[in-house]
């Protein structure tokens, strides 16, 4: 019998995120109409509305829907904003932000998952994502200053380079912390300061780069 997916998103907002206090109504919409299982390989397809990550080859993953929730949520985002992302991945993140945002902008270092993510954009139209494959922890200068920027793998640090790239009143999230474990931050630009605030616990892929790990 064929999975309704639609079905299962629906759970998914309502187990997985309402439930646990995700409240914004656009966020909310964004999640019920991006086709999770579009962005993991077809075998993974009847797990992809799962309450956990799921691998998409190269060592990666596709963060758990509650955790692209909240990365979302802390965001703010409004309609006239552009974003930066750090790690396409499966591109599951960015058309959520593409849902919410005018452009997103999105860096990848892994060729094969950009093209694969690229190919999830164009299938469905998603026009308002432009993407590059390079080190994202430099950010993407060409574009910048953003709104808003979002990295969605672990940082041993706050990368200076993104934070240069905001806008003043601009947000950055951001996992910090060990390999094994990070806090995600929201950082926001204030003139030349910045202040920071602490969110949740999480664990990330390492962010791999100049401003990142490295050696690996
Ligand atoms: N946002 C993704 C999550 C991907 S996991 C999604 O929704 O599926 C994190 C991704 O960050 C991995 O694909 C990894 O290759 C990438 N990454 C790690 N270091 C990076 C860097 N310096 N620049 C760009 N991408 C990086």
């Amino acid at each position: 019998m064929a999975i309704d997916y639609r079905q299962a998103r629906q759970r998914m907002v309502e187990v997985q995120l309402e439930a646990r206090g995700i409240r914004d109504a656009r966020v909310l919409e964004a999640f019920r109409r991006v086709p999770r299982h579009e962005f993991v390989e077809p075998a993974m397809a009847a797990q992809a509305y799962a309450d956990r990550p799921l691998p998409i080859g190269h060592g990666q993953t596709i963060s758990q829907p509650y955790m692209v929730a909240i990365m979302t949520e802390l965001l703010d985002l409004q309609p006239d904003h552009r974003v930066l992302e750090i790690g396409t991945g499966s591109g599951y993140q960015a058309a959520i932000l593409a849902e919410l945002a005018r452009s997103v902008f999105t860096v990848e270092r892994m060729p094969e998952l950009a093209r694969a993510a690229r190919e999830r954009f164009d299938r469905l139209g998603l026009d308002n994502i432009l993407q590059r494959v390079g080190d994202g922890t430099l950010g993407w200068k060409q574009y910048a200053p953003y709104d808003r920027i979002v990295v969605t793998a672990g940082a041993p640090r706050v990368p200076a380079s993104l934070r240069d790239q905001l806008v003043d009143g601009g947000l950055l999230v951001v996992p910090t912390g060990s390999r094994l474990g990070q806090v995600l931050e929201l950082i926001r630009r204030e003139g030349e300061r910045f202040a920071h605030e602490r969110s949740i616990a999480c664990t990330f892929v390492p962010l791999c780069g100049a401003e990142g790990w490295q050696n690996d």
